[in-house]
């Protein structure tokens, strides 16, 4: 496995030179596009590791399936479906082009930055301290990492040129999906999206999902079975933007992107996989990333169709 994963690694990372770092987020910006690393974790607890693994990023997007879990698990299915849809878009993750036009007004699906604000918004906690905290601990629990934190500086980013999400969350207050503080949801939202992790902490994280929500070290139910099939199920048909259809046709695993280029993938009952290479391509998942899982996926058959 470890020699499969350093050839893979070795012969996708030439596509890095076709993708480009995000730099909407100016702090972004700053990542190295020739970067391509990807660690597994499968049930037995071994971990297997290539590229350059160690590379620090952002969960941006990849905090959506995690998120959305935890306000399941707070609110029950049915308040958090009756504020966002379960369909994809077809449209970009920032896309405010539909939410105009629906009826009733509320955000296709959780995965698109309108339905993870609405999402975010729903966390319970006595302020918006207590709030994060929750967050960042089912992150730190589900990652088996309790060192975890907010990169501030790319926190600090967002929160200074996020005004696309701002014009978004403003909307959905006007429209009465979502309640309570705008500054805050959009503040807890982006702290959650500055969480910063390598790739064996995602991988963690698909193992956790791929294990149906038991944590694989104690055996303990973190979350419902049924709550994490429906997370796996969004990341199957919005996980990675509006690539999701021709993604599950040639991987066909599971899969959160995110535009740090990062990639959360979990291969039911089998492995976590964390992958990360910042250069992207034009629907904002990372280039390489992907031909790498394309290559995963044929040779170990990991997909789930
Ligand atoms: N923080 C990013 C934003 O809201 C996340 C986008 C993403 O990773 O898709 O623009």
């Amino acid at each position: 496995m470890q020699l499969l994963l350093k050839r893979l690694v070795e012969q996708n990372r030439h596509y890095t030179k076709y993708g480009k770092v995000a730099n909407y987020i100016p702090e972004l910006g700053k990542m190295d596009p020739d970067k391509l690393g990807i660690v597994i974790v499968d049930t037995g607890g071994k971990i297997y590791r290539a590229g350059d693994y160690d590379l620090k990023f952002t969960l941006q997007s990849m905090s959506k399936p995690i998120v959305l879990l935890l306000a399941l698990m707070d609110n029950g299915e049915e308040t958090v479906f009756k504020k966002v849809g379960k369909e994809p878009t077809g449209d970009p993750f920032n896309s405010m082009r539909k939410l105009e036009t629906l009826s009733p007004p509320k955000p296709l699906n959780p995965m698109i930055n309108a339905g993870a604000i609405t999402v975010t918004s729903l966390i319970k906690g006595k302020d918006s301290k207590e709030k994060f905290e929750r967050i960042l601990d089912m992150v730190r629990k589900i990652s088996n990492n309790p060192r975890l934190n907010i990169n501030m500086d790319v926190y600090l980013s967002e929160k200074k040129t996020g005004d696309r999400n701002r014009a978004i969350a403003y909307f959905l207050k006007d429209v009465g999906i979502l309640e309570g503080d705008v500054e805050e949801a959009l503040d807890l939202y982006f702290k959650q999206c500055s969480i910063e992790v390598t790739c064996e902490d995602i991988a963690n994280i698909g193992m956790f999902l791929a294990n149906q929500g038991i944590d694989r070290k104690t055996g303990k139910v973190i979350a419902p079975k049924y709550l994490t099939q429906i997370v796996k199920t969004f990341m199957v048909t919005c996980g990675m933007y509006d690539e999701s259809g021709e993604f599950a046709i040639n991987v066909g695993v599971p899969s959160k992107s995110g535009v740090s280029g990062g990639i959360i993938s979990a291969v039911p009952n089998r492995m976590g996989i964390g992958v990360i290479g910042p250069a992207l391509n034009a629907k904002g998942n990372s280039i390489a990333g992907v031909k790498l899982l394309m290559d995963l996926s044929r040779e170990l058959k990991l997909s789930i169709f």
